[in-house]
This record gives structure tokens, C-alpha cells and sequence, in this order.
């Protein structure tokens, strides 16, 4: 049986790409591109160089967390990333447009087509860990950008209050199917910590992602609580600045995938 992956286009001659995880969620709203954005910033941290490639072409998020407002730059070789204060490459549709607070209306083959060009297109230099904002949910539309960069795994990122056990099914099989491992799961919004007494208090009741890795045999990489101090640096572009220790395990997990 051919892979699958074996049909994809090579990545941009000036680039050389080590790792690529694909940040996958069942929805909008859960904390993908926030996971994305922190993954990249800790693995710079940890001395890899990182890149995000944001492929979630209808709610691009993630060049706002960093501060970025610039447009993309190109030469006559290819696009150009934009970089972040801490030395990030980015790339994404909010980088290409006029305003970004222009919709994107575009059909699933359009995207498709230009998240394909930021893979083949942008030069990337040589980047240890990139991490790809996936389009939300197990559609026509992820599924598409499933098939137009070449994966090495996935994360898969939940929240308590989701029908955690269905979309972490729909999100593997769809990784299955690509050939594609996935790495583990992801909870955000876990909790909250009582300001006044430290206590964690539980939002949305009792998580079921312990119970839900074990069916599917997945580790759970990290617990990300609701901290208004989060939303606050995603808001001014000053992600690079957070501080906690929740996604130290997922870091790990991903240095030792081989
Ligand atoms: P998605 O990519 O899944 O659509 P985002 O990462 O854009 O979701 O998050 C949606 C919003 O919720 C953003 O404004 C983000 O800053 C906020 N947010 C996400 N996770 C947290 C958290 N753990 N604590 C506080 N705010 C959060």
C-alpha cells in the first residue's frame, strides 16, 4: 500500500524542517493556537529552534500572541517568515492580508492550496521543531491540510467541558489514516486556582482525560489551567513572556519521539 504521505511536496529548497507536530483540536475556542504558541516558545526556550506554520486559515490567531502586525516579506526566492521577538518564524494568512480583521471566505481547496505554499513556498531556514495551528475539527478542511504537509505527529488538544472520547477518536483515526502517530493529549482549561486560597477549583466539573487516554492508549502530555494572566499575554502579543510549568512534559515527550 503506498503511504500516503509519500504524495506530499517537498518542503522549500532553503528550508530544512527536523520535526513537524501538527496541534489538532474538536473545536474552535478550546486553546489550540495557545498551545501552539507555547509549545513553540518552550521548545525555543529549551535551546531548538521552533516555527509555527498556522494553518487555521479562517481564525488565524497566532501572529497576534506574538506581537506580529508586519505583512509577509518575499524575495525572489520564496516568502519570507516573519520572526518573533525571540526568534520565531511564523507564517500565516493574517501575515498576507490588507487588514487583520479581514475575513477569510475562502472554500476548502483554497486553503488547502495555501497552507500547501506555506510548506513548499516560505523559506523556513533550518528549524528543529515546527509546530502547525491545524483548522479546528475533523472536516473536509483539516483534513485537507492533513494531506498537504508531511506530519510527524500529533497533539490533541481537549477541554472538560467537550465529548473528550469522540473527538479524540475522530482526530486519531484521521492521523491513522495519514499514517501519522499522535504524541498525546492535551488538556486545557483543567482548572482554576482560587486566587484568594489556592485552591483548584474544577469549572467544569470533573475531567474525564485520564480515563480517556487510558482507552486509547495515549499519554496525557500536560493540564493547562484558566489564568486570566494567559488571555491577558496572548491579547498584548506577549506570549513569549508566560511562565509555568504545565507543558514541560509534552516538551520532553516530543525531544524523545524518535
Ligand atoms: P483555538 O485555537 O482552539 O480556537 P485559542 O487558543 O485561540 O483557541 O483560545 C481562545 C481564547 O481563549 C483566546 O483568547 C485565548 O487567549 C483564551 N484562552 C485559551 N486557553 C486559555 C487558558 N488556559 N486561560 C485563559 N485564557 C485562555
Amino acid at each position: 500500500r503506498q503511504n500516503p504521505q509519500s504524495l506530499l511536496e517537498s518542503p522549500h529548497e532553503m528550508s530544512q524542517i527536523k520535526k513537524v507536530i501538527g496541534v489538532v483540536s474538536g473545536k474552535g475556542g478550546v486553546g489550540k493556537s495557545l498551545v501552539t504558541g507555547l509549545m513553540a516558545v518552550l521548545m525555543n526556550r529549551r535551546g531548538h529552534t521552533s516555527a509555527i506554520l498556522d494553518a487555521d486559515v479562517t481564525g488565524p490567531s497566532v501572529p497576534k500572541m506574538f506581537g506580529i502586525h508586519s505583512r509577509a516579506q518575499g524575495n525572489e526566492n520564496g516568502i519570507l517568515p516573519a520572526y518573533s521577538k525571540t526568534g520565531i518564524g511564523l507564517m500565516s494568512v493574517n501575515l498576507l492580508l490588507e487588514s487583520d480583521t479581514d475575513p477569510v471566505v475562502w472554500r476548502g481547496p483554497v486553503i488547502a492550496g495555501t497552507v500547501k505554499q506555506f510548506w513548499s513556498e516560505v523559506i523556513w531556514g533550518e528549524v528543529d521543531y515546527m509546530f502547525v495551528d491545524m483548522p479546528p475539527g475533523t472536516g473536509d478542511v483539516p483534513l485537507t491540510v492533513f494531506q498537504s504537509i508531511p506530519l510527524d505527529g500529533i497533539i490533541i488538544v481537549t477541554s472538560p467541558q467537550e465529548l473528550v472520547s469522540m473527538i479524540v477518536s475522530k482526530a486519531l483515526k484521521m492521523a491513522q489514516m495519514m499514517n501519522i502517530p499522535t504524541l498525546g493529549l492535551i488538556e486545557n482549561m483543567s482548572y482554576a486556582t482560587c486566587p484568594d486560597c489556592g485552591k483548584q477549583l474544577k469549572v467544569f466539573g470533573e475531567s474525564h482525560i485520564d480515563e480517556v487516554a487510558a482507552n486509547f492508549s495515549l499519554p496525557v502530555l500536560g493540564r493547562i489551567p484558566i489564568d486570566p494572566r494567559l488571555s491577558a499575554a496572548c491579547d498584548r502579543g506577549m506570549i513569549e513572556l508566560f511562565e509555568g510549568d504545565w507543558l514541560d512534559g509534552a516538551a520532553a515527550a516530543i525531544e524523545s519521539q524518535k
